[in-house]
């Protein structure tokens, strides 16, 4: 199949009205993929009224069972189209293929979820004091911009996209500059499933250029983001002006907590991959690793045996787990972000350098002796470094975790049940699991307190977040 290079505008490719062309590079190989059309402000315009068109013209009042029908083809054809679709998602960003793989597999479900989720969505009927019949309706709002990063591209994707247009809402969909492949393989393939033209719309281009025209678009009702904390506070404050309803899934700095009286060697075996992954790219990244006094030691040895034996290279192979990062830039983070914790003499025990050759590779890395006042402690690096310390006492280590403005994700091993409930009550984050290292579930809210974001994606949360609630009070 064809490299999908243009925006997808009202069901047909169209060519960029005056927005910069972007130049893809596979980060595995430093050689360029593909020159892709990045929007311009008459794009962004011309998409977004159409969108409007497709939400007033009937996408809204589509019967559910048409709307099932059609997301349930969608997820079809992207089963049928999986390969190919991964093959393009590693490619462009580096993502070892086998994830890759699982993360199109993820898309697909996220649709089939949403497609089955339509028809069980629903209102209430109310016993209101003064008698006569009162009952709620979900509506959708009218078109949602969505905004996706480069880390997951595909399955961000499909879960802001699927719920919104369950649900009834139109979509203008803009992946990240970096990683505008999948995005419009999923407009075509959704169109071709039957989405009627200009209900999902899909806009690469630089969110500098053209991210305040679509998040101030007047036709715009809803922006759905995910990305940086910078980007979510901006588009905040610009969908203040108008009201316009936010959802914003950001930064984090997620713990790892590890007590010893917990199956303490399966969680070295396993932690390594909870921070790694996706070359550490992950906004759940469990970057901070708290590890109880008495296990300290045996537990970083094994963690870093663990760490050592990462299979890391050549994504395109089944047997890679950590692909290169996804540019020059980010890898020049990571690396500037571990100078700086050597310069402040802390002990790398394993990892940090550029294996040869090319690519953007970088050994997955982890800090001993780190401060709480690092930076590489307290800021997220979007890159393969774990920071490890030895914790003595339960309060203490519960008010460190608490002290990050971000609450995203964690993971917290113990076998003591009291503890378990205990620890994860006080945790300041929206997503926690106890001995695993498990964040997204297609069925379960996913999404950040303090700054890392408001709202939910996925679950009925998300179809929730896509609809205004309208009571409707009948007379008797
Ligand atoms: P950004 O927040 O800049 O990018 C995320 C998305 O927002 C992209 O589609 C981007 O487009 C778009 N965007 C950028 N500027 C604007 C704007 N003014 N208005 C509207 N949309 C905009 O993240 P970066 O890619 O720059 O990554 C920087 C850091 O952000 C990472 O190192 C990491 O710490 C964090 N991050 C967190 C993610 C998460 O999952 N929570 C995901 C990605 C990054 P474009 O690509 O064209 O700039």
């Amino acid at each position: 199949m064809q490299l999908p290079t243009e925006l997808f505008v009202n069901g047909a490719w169209r060519h960029s009205a005056g927005g910069k062309a972007i130049t893809l590079i596979n980060p595995a190989t430093e050689e360029r993929i593909a020159e892709v059309a990045g929007a311009g402000l008459p794009d962004v315009n011309e998409a977004v009224e159409s969108a409007h068109r497709a939400f007033v013209a009937g996408w809204r009042d589509l019967a559910p069972g048409k709307r099932t029908e059609v997301m349930f083809n969608v997820a079809r054809l992207l089963r049928e189209n999986l390969e190919w679709l991964a093959q393009l998602e590693c490619q462009n960003i580096g993502k070892p293929i086998s994830d890759a793989r699982d993360e199109v597999g993820l898309g697909a479900r996220v649709f089939e979820y949403y497609a089955g989720g339509i028809t069980r969505f629903y209102g209430q009927t109310i016993p209101v004091a003064r008698g006569g019949f009162d009952y709620t309706l979900r509506t959708p709002m009218g078109v949602v911009a969505a905004i996706v990063p480069w880390n997951f591209p595909f399955p961000i994707a499909c879960w802001k996209v699927a719920p919104a247009l369950a649900v009834g809402n139109c979509v203008a969909l803009k992946p990240a500059s970096l990683s505008p492949l999948t995005a419009l393989a999923l407009g075509k393939l959704a169109h071709e499933a039957g989405l009627p033209a200009g209900v999902l719309q899909v806009l690469p281009g630089s969110g500098q250029a053209i991210g305040d025209a679509l998040v101030t678009h007047p036709l715009i009702r809803k922006i759905s983001f995910t990305g940086s904390t910078a980007v979510g506070s901006r588009i905040m404050e610009l969908a203040a002006r108008d009201l316009k309803r936010v959802s914003l899934e950001l930064g984090g700095k997620s713990p790892n907590i590890v007590f010893a009286d917990s199956d303490w060697e399966r969680a070295a075996e396993t932690s390594p991959m909870s921070v790694f992954a996706n070359t550490g790219q992950d906004c759940c990244a469990r970057s901070r690793l708290f590890v109880e006094r008495p296990i300290y030691e045996p537990f970083v040895e094994r963690f870093v045996a663990a760490t050592r034996k990462l299979a890391v290279g050549d994504p395109a192979k089944a047997e890679t787990q950590i692909g290169p990062l996804v540019s020059a830039g980010q890898r020049e983070v990571v690396e500037a972000c571990l100078a700086g914790a050597r310069a402040q003499g802390r002990t790398v025990a394993v990892g940090g350098e550029r294996p040869c050759g090319k690519g953007y590779y970088l050994a997955p890395a982890v800090l001993l002796g780190v401060e709480t006042a690092d930076v590489c402690w307290r800021e997220e690096i979007f890159g393969p470094v774990v920071c490890v310390r030895p914790f003595d006492d339960e309060a203490a280590m519960i008010q460190e975790v608490n002290a990050s403005p971000y609450g995203l994700s964690g993971s917290l091993w113990t076998n003591d049940l009291r503890r378990a409930l205990r620890v994860a009550r006080q945790i300041e984050s929206g997503v926690l699991s106890v001995n695993s290292h498990s964040s997204v579930h297609v069925e379960a809210p996913f999404g950040g307190f303090k700054q890392s974001g408001l709202g939910r994606d996925l679950g009925m949360n998300a179809m929730e977040g896509y609809t205004e609630v309208k009571n409707v009070y009948v007379a008797e």
